[in-house]
Order: structure tokens, then C-alpha cells, then sequence
């Protein structure tokens, strides 16, 4: 980065990743595939970026969500196999053939679309079918009274021209949140998945190659889920309540620097809204961060930043470039100090919790203003 443009960056530490990478390898069972999740530019970490490191370090497979972000990822080099998690129209059929892109099938009539289309183009789609086994999003429905009709056209899927099928999966609900009721619910998506693909596999005859369910709460709190391949995505950048337990390192580190430094009097009102009155003499510091970056405005007078000294906290509504820092008593801070949001010295949490969201939510928000500079 341009040292001259210090204003605001995301520090992303490609050793944490490599090291999250290899402890969660290292906790898998024997032969079982692993799967980047590296949707939304890798949760704010940089697609390409990330992709190359799982390349380079064996992972078997890539996860994102449209169609745009598997092109950027090929357009990069990126030449192992990818999967789109959402839904592509059958149009662009023919991009995902040409692009080796396997392609997320969640309904019996898109099956009968996409080997149509391939059909037509002569060319063979390599399709992973998807149930919904309780998540209640996207998927073959086959819970309670729709389990029958559910094997039946997942049958016909897989039996359709000009389809390979390679994979099949299903996503969890509640696999990161404890209590009874979660493992519960947890248990019974997990059944149900496996005794859907027992029957399917019992009556076609066709056996799925890659049967996969472990997203990070799974990965961590049911080992015994993680099939044929699992699929971390926050696990990997090593954030989640669960990282913890794997010794993981967030790979993120969102830093700031102070623009200006002033004293004002008690009683002076500060931002928009006059949200905030100084309650003392106070040595009050602008940072070049605001809710254009990715800082939501929600956290405005709930939070605190890690600053040279200590934590300063944050007064005043969060402005779309600016915000404001008490920085009393912490004579360390000058103007051009950096400041870290989230990171090592200062939990995602408190912030994520100020913003009434998860970390997933403060990560994927971290705006493309925001340079991201990348630790060897
Ligand atoms: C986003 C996503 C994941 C990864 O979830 P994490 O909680 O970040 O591990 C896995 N599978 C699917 C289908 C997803 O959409």
C-alpha cells in the first residue's frame, strides 16, 4: 500500500490461514476432502487470494455462491474444482461447462433444465444435488410428509441425461449454536440426510461420490458429520465461537488511523444527532473509518478500539467516513496512530454484539474502499 494513502486497511494474515487451514485438516477424518467456503470475497478476505493459498496447499474443493464469483476465481488461475452453492439460470448453462463449474441442483424441474440445456450443447453438466433436510432455504424438500416425493425426484434426477452428478448435500441450521434442543435438531437434519441417500442410493442403484454437510459449527461440534468432505467457511478465517477449540488465528485485522486530535470542554456536543455531550474536559480523536467502510452505525457510543495504550472508547454517531474516539489519558495516540476496529488486541465480538449481528456479518462488510493488504 501506498503509504502516502494511510487511511484505512484490512490486514490479512496469509500465515493464520495456512495454519487455520492445516489444524482443521489435521482434525478430519482419514480420505475426508476439504472444502473452502470463499463466498462474498472470502468473508471480506479477497476470493483470489484465498483461493490461491487453498490451491497451493492441497485443499479438494472450493464453495462460493454465484456464478460471477467462480468466474472471478478462473479468470484468476484459479483451476481446481468449484462449486456454486446458489442458483445459476439454465441460460448460462453453457459458462459453466466451458468453465469446469459444478453446479448446485436443488429441485427436480432445474435438473430437467439444466440437462436440457446440456443436452442441446451436446456437453455434460458436473451437477452436487442439495436437500433440505430443515434449514427451510434451498434444496430438495424431503422432511416429514415430502420424504416419499423427495426420493422420487431425486431418482429421476440422477438418472437424467447429461448430468453428472458428483455430490450430494445438505446444510445445517443450528450445528453452532449449544444446547439440547440445537443438538437435537442438528441430529435429526443429519438423519434424515443419510437415510435419504441410503434410499436414493437403494433404488436407482447410483451411488453419490461426495456426500458433504460440515459447515463450521459441524466441523467442530459433530466430527462424526463430516462424510466425504466438509465445508468450513468462518471456521477458516479463524472467527466463531468454536475457532477456539481448534486453536485457530483470525485472519483479519481491520485498522484505522487518527486524522486529527482535539481538546474540547465539557458540554460540547459531538457528530450528527448530537448524540454525545462530553462530560469533561476531553481529548477527542477523528478516525479515518466510518459506515462507508464497513463500521456499522448501529455500534455508535457502544463500543471501543484498540489504540497504542489501551482501548479508546467510541462517542458520537459513526459518520459514513469519520468517527470519533475519546482518547483521554491515552497520551501515547498521535495523529497518523494506527488504530485497530477488530483484530488480535481487540474481540470481534465486542463489536459484533454492539452491531446486534455476528462476526460473519462485520467481515463481509468491510467495504472495497478498504484496501486489503496481505501478510507473507
Ligand atoms: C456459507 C455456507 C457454508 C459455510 O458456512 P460457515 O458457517 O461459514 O462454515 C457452508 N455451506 C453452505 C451451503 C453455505 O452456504
Amino acid at each position: 500500500m501506498n503509504d502516502l494513502q494511510k487511511r484505512s486497511w484490512a490486514e490479512i494474515s496469509l500465515p493464520n490461514l495456512k495454519h487455520n487451514y492445516s489444524h482443521i485438516r489435521a482434525a478430519l477424518p482419514e480420505g475426508c476432502r476439504f472444502l473452502g467456503v470463499v463466498k462474498a470475497d472470502a468473508y471480506g478476505h479477497g476470493a483470489l487470494a484465498v483461493a490461491g493459498l487453498l490451491q497451493e496447499l492441497g485443499a479438494d474443493y472450493l464453495a462460493v455462491s454465484c456464478l460471477d464469483e467462480a468466474l472471478e476465481l478462473r479468470q484468476g488461475g484459479i483451476h481446481m474444482p468449484i462449486l456454486i452453492l446458489g442458483h445459476t439460470p439454465h441460460e448460462y448453462t453453457e459458462t459453466l461447462i466451458e468453465n469446469n463449474i459444478t453446479q448446485t441442483v436443488s429441485a427436480l424441474a432445474k435438473a430437467e433444465q439444466y440437462s436440457a440445456a446440456a443436452a442441446a450443447l451436446g456437453k455434460s453438466l458436473k451437477i452436487h444435488l442439495k436437500l433440505d433436510t430443515g434449514m427451510s432455504r434451498l434444496g430438495f424438500l424431503c422432511a416429514g410428509s415430502y420424504f416419499d416425493g423427495g426420493i422420487d425426484n431425486l431418482c429421476r434426477s440422477v438418472v437424467l441425461p447429461n448430468l453428472e452428478t458428483e455430490g450430494i448435500y445438505t446444510h445445517f441450521a443450528v450445528s453452532d449454536e449449544a444446547g439440547e434442543e440445537n443438538e437435537r435438531y442438528t441430529r435429526e437434519q443429519f438423519s434424515l440426510f443419510c437415510r435419504v441417500i441410503d434410499e436414493v442410493e437403494r433404488r436407482s442403484g447410483f451411488h453419490f461420490a461426495i456426500r458433504h454437510c460440515a459447515n463450521s459449527g459441524a466441523v467442530v461440534n459433530y466430527p462424526e458429520m463430516a462424510l466425504d468432505m466438509v465445508r468450513p467457511g468462518l471456521l477458516l478465517y479463524g472467527y466463531g465461537d468454536t475457532s477456539g477449540r481448534l486453536e485457530l488465528r483470525p485472519c483479519m485485522r481491520l485498522v484505522t488511523t487518527v486524522s486529527t486530535i482535539k481538546y474540547y470542554e465539557p458540554g460540547t456536543s459531538v457528530s450528527y444527532g448530537r448524540h454525545y455531550t462530553t462530560d469533561k474536559r476531553t481529548r477527542m480523536g477523528v478516525l479515518a473509518i466510518g459506515y462507508a467502510d464497513g463500521l456499522p452505525r448501529l455500534i455508535s457510543n457502544k463500543c471501543s478500539f484498540a489504540v497504542p495504550g489501551g482501548l479508546a472508547p467510541q462517542r458520537g454517531s459513526i459518520c459514513m467516513d469519520m468517527c470519533m474516539v475519546d482518547l483521554s489519558g491515552l497520551n501515547q495516540v498521535d495523529v497518523s496512530s494506527e488504530v485497530e476496529l477488530f483484530g488480535p488486541n481487540n474481540d470481534i465480538y465486542q463489536l459484533s454484539n454492539a452491531a446486534q449481528t455476528i462476526p460473519y456479518e462485520l467481515l463481509c462488510a468491510v467495504s472495497k474502499r478498504v484496501p486489503r493488504v496481505y501478510i507473507e
